[in-house]
């Protein structure tokens, strides 16, 4: 094991599922609570969880063991990668998966993120960002998954939520009506992103009014999910769908969340309105389990096997390929410079004269990157798009909201990441020594701002 902090972890508790049909505080029936918790015998009261909670859902005075008012956490881990102690822990779906990786009746599908690729090689003493694609895959492999990549469907989200971004550009200002507009005038203007489900849950349970501004796209975890039980198991694997285990594999405790949620059973849906599954058949998730990248390097280590050591695979099957607009998802500005490459292309015709947009990528100290984008139409005329990527939702994220429910704000499109810099500094990544994130400005930084 590498230069990382050992960060507790436990079985998800019986009650950890919301039962009955009832919503019980701000958790809908399904969802799982309680994915932080901490523990009260390490915790010493130092504090520097609440100063990394972006949802205020830290209790306790100083010198005393601390406690989450789970109402109002939205499960990012912000708090557990950042606390000096090792005193925060996250529930942990390994067990799970490995029984599922053992037993041959299951196909075991792992979806990694793009930003588990550049922190997995840390948990196995690399130096962080020590990027690793096909070794990650074949370890992978190795372990018993299928690879169905994550980047593949965001991919999906990106042509779903670029084709919003175009849908409410004609809409609301090129001012065409048409019936295939008429959804777009439920959803004005500014537009934003809905990939972080830190962020999703901070806006519904902060920010209800705000809903019919977030894309509607699913975020890329929850777009491979069912592609991977449907038209993967179907046509690419031509295995029993019932039988495919989804695991999510992500740089994120926020994912584990996410795919609780009760509305993401989309394959089960579909595959019973064909008749490809009896109708009778149980209900079953898009999503069945998340790891994080710190779990993922639990199931390689339990299995023996060390990424770093693991061939360059050299085969690449169709749901292992991606494009360059995918992979940029993990860091700050990613999902805005993607959405705004689809754009480009759709509403000039054109390609843009670069691929890089530099002007909206990227970490900033100010919390808030601002941008000033031109987009030329085909009948020659140019639009400005304005755009803000909020970089961590704490101290950054409330002025910016402010303005939009007041009618003062100044940008059409604004992502929001909960995690400083993005999911490359995720709740779910490898911890360092003393539990300082590696985005903290203290460490010698190789991040090109
Ligand atoms: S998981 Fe996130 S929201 Fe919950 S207590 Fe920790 S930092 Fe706060
Ligand atoms: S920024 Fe990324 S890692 Fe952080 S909570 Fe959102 S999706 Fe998860």
């Amino acid at each position: 094991m590498g230069n990382v902090m050992k960060v507790g972890t436990f079985l998800p508790p019986p009650d950890a599922r919301v039962s009955g049909s009832e919503p019980q505080g701000t958790y809908n029936p399904g969802e799982l609570r309680g994915i932080i918790r901490v523990n009260q015998d390490k915790c010493v009261g130092c504090d520097t969880c609440r100063e990394n909670c972006p949802a205020d859902a830290m209790m306790g005075e100083i010198g005393v063991a601390h406690k989450i008012d789970l109402d109002k956490c939205i499960a990012c881990g912000q708090c557990l990668i950042n606390c000096p102690f090792g005193a925060i822990e996250q529930m942990s779906f390994v067990d799970e998966v490995m029984g599922k990786l053992n037993d041959p009746k299951v196909v075991v599908v792992g979806i990694p993120a793009p930003a588990v690729r550049v922190a997995i090689a840390e948990e196995f003493g690399a130096p962080p960002g020590t990027l690793t694609v096909k070794k990650l895959h074949s370890a992978m492999k190795k372990a018993g998954f299928k690879v169905y990549e994550n980047n593949l469907a965001a991919d999906q989200t990106i042509l779903e939520e670029g084709g919003e971004i175009v849908g409410k550009i004609r809409y609301w200002v090129l001012g065409e009506r048409s019936k295939e507009l008429e959804e777009f005038g439920k959803h004005p203007f500014p537009h934003f992103t809905s990939c972080c489900p830190a962020w999703v849950r901070y806006a519904e349970i902060n920010y209800a009014a705000l809903l019919p501004h977030i894309s509607g796209a699913r975020s890329p975890m929850l777009m491979a999910g069912p592609s991977a039980k449907t038209w993967a198991a179907l046509n690419i694997w031509k295995v029993d769908p019932v039988k495919v285990y989804t695991v999510g594999i992500m740089p994120c405790t926020a994912k584990i969340f996410e795919a609780s949620r009760p509305e993401f059973h989309a394959a089960w849906k579909f595959l019973r309105e064909k008749k490809i599954i009896p109708d009778n058949t149980p209900k079953f998730p898009d999503i069945d389990a998340v790891l994080t990248t710190r779990d993922l390097a639990e199931v390689f280590r339990r299995k023996g096997i060390n990424p770093l050591e693991m061939p360059e695979e050299a085969e690449e099957k169709i749901t292992e390929m991606y494009t360059g607009g995918a992979t940029i998802f993990g860091n700050s500005g990613g999902v805005m410079e993607a959405a705004l490459r689809y754009a480009y292309q759709v509403v000039s015709g054109k390609n843009p004269p670069s691929w890089d947009i530099y002007a909206v990528r990227g970490y900033t100290k100010y919390g808030v990157k601002e941008a000033t984008i031109t987009l030329p139409l085909k009948d020659g005329k140019t639009i400005t798009v304005r755009t803000a990527t909020v970089n961590g939702i704490k101290n950054h994220l409330d002025k910016v909201v402010k303005d939009v429910l007041s009618g003062q704000s100044p940008y059409d499109i604004i992502e929001v990441m909960n995690c400083p810099g993005g999911c490359i500094n995720g709740g779910g990544q490898p911890v360092q020594p003393m539990g300082t994130s590696w985005i903290d400005p203290l460490l010698p930084l190789r991040l090109k701002v």
